[in-house]
């Protein structure tokens, strides 16, 4: 018997814009009080009317370009039809028949292309927070920007689904579309898993379970792993196989680990799509899809292989740099100052992206221009490459910290017989482990470095003091 997985994800994304898709409240509602940003247009009172904001359209070519989409003139609105708490209109405005994005793709780290059929617009619903008797609705996000981006089902493993995921995260941020903060619901996955099984020279599909708003990479990958299981040992016990109408939706629950059955899955025809007619039909000219593009200034791909073939560096470091625009923002900013790049690179990437995460400071903390002096001070051989991370790393958690008073009070000692002399009075004081390093012990040599740079405070070069100390140990 040979199973197989078939997955395709939807991808909620919220759309960065001021204000929501179809009045005027604010987007900032996150921690705002419940039904505090709200208006009679998304609480979806009688007679109110819908006005599409054209920044969701700005987003939406955005990605729809990042993602390698047809971006189509001309797009529409339709209203999806159901009955549920957090709708309260019975009625969600959504993108059906004609999307504004068709046709799009990406390609995976081995080269496999994934199709993405459509990337349409529709707005978000409100919150439903289940209390023990009851459930309370917040609109605050009711009306927000969402942009679905529905995969073609060619996704074959956790693994591929989640490195899907995980790109069109990062594309999606790079172009700042969407901040992507899976934490508020920014980014939310809906997966559609079932298998298809090779069994005795017939072929057997499983009915397709659909599992909505996932919001991490993990229990995106967990629900995948448990639903195939699941779908196996199901189907060897009752032998059911997909057909019309039997498609599921099941929770995931993430405590427990597993899937719970939910509901039938309607079909589209059970939603009653119609054209809404309170907004008109979008028709985008070349001038505005344009306007949109440009303020894209450069797409992720573009980035990672400009860092590769004009600066230079390792594939991994740009790949890295490219993760996040902030980090490629701010490699190209110093690079016009710095023109020792791989060295930049792998100071950003190791120094200051470390003291950033360790410290939990902000990356505008460092000073891009201190930050250049350190570094050329080090080439200059004026200071020890430890000395000028220890100044680094107080020039970022200190913002009065004085960059060059520290440079200054931390220049290499040039004057050799101090540094001799400093050597020479370790090794009388430690004689004790010179002779255990002369028997064969190499590892206490780092402690006697360490001695004597402790000694010089700092102020002389690791490897010219190793390269001395051997040379007086052995005379
Ligand atoms: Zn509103």
């Amino acid at each position: 018997m040979e199973v197989d997985l078939i997955v395709g994800l939807e991808i909620h994304v919220q759309l960065k814009t001021k204000t929501k898709m179809f009045c005027s409240c604010k987007s900032d509602y996150f921690e705002k009080n419940p039904n505090t940003n709200v208006c009679p247009v998304c609480l979806g009172l009688p007679g109110a009317l819908p006005r599409l904001n054209r920044e969701s359209l700005v987003q939406a070519i955005k990605v729809g370009r990042a993602l390698n989409f047809e971006i189509n003139e001309k797009s529409r609105f339709d209203r999806k039809n159901y009955m549920y708490p957090d709708l309260f209109k019975g009625y969600q405005i959504t993108q059906f028949e004609f999307p504004i994005n068709t046709n799009g793709y990406i390609n995976l780290s081995s080269g496999k292309r994934i199709n993405i059929y459509r990337a349409h617009l529709e707005e978000d619903t409100a919150k439903s927070l289940h209390e023990k008797d009851c459930t309370l609705l917040d609109a605050n996000k009711a009306g927000m920007p969402l942009l679905e981006i529905v995969s073609s089902p060619e996704l074959t493993s956790k693994e591929e689904a989640k490195e899907y995921a995980q790109k069109i995260y990062n594309i999606v941020k790079f172009i700042d579309a969407s901040d992507c903060d899976m934490e508020k619901g920014q980014m939310r996955f809906d997966i559609n898993v079932n298998l298809n099984i090779k069994e005795k020279e017939k072929e057997f599909r499983t009915p397709i379970v659909e599992i909505k708003n996932l919001n991490s990479f993990r229990s995106l990958e967990r629900a995948i792993e448990y639903e195939q299981e699941r779908q196996l040992e199901e189907f060897m016990e009752k032998r059911i196989v997909l057909e019309k109408g039997n498609k599921v939706t099941r929770g995931w629950n993430d405590t427990l680990g597993k899937t719970i059955f939910q509901r039938n899955k309607e079909e589209s025809d059970d939603y009653r799509y119609f054209p809404d007619p309170d907004i008109p039909p979008i028709s985008l000219d070349s001038d505005f899809i344009n306007k949109a593009l440009d303020k894209i200034d450069i797409l992720p791909q573009d980035a990672l292989d400009k860092l590769i073939s004009e600066y230079k560096l390792p594939k991994e470091s740009a790949e890295f740099l490219t993760e996040d625009k902030i980090f490629y923002n701010l490699f190209s900013d110093i690079s016009k100052k710095y023109t020792n790049y791989s060295t930049l690179a792998n100071w950003i990437i190791t120094d200051v992206l470390g003291i950033i995460n360790q410290s939990g400071s902000d990356i505008n903390c460092l000073n891009k221009g201190k930050f250049v002096e350190i570094l050329n001070a080090i080439d200059d051989k004026k200071i020890s490459v430890q000395s000028g991370k220890e100044i680094l790393k107080e020039s970022i958690l200190n913002k009065d910290f004085n960059v060059s008073e520290n440079i200054n009070s931390s220049l290499l000692v040039s004057d050799d017989s101090i540094l001799d002399n400093t050597i020479k009075k370790i090794i009388d004081e430690n004689s004790d482990l010179v002779e255990k390093y002369l028997s064969g012990k190499e590892g206490v040599l780092s402690f006697l470095i360490g001695q004597v740079l402790k000694e010089m405070k700092g102020r002389a070069d690791p490897n010219v003091v190793k390269e001395k100390l051997l040379l007086f140990i052995k005379k």
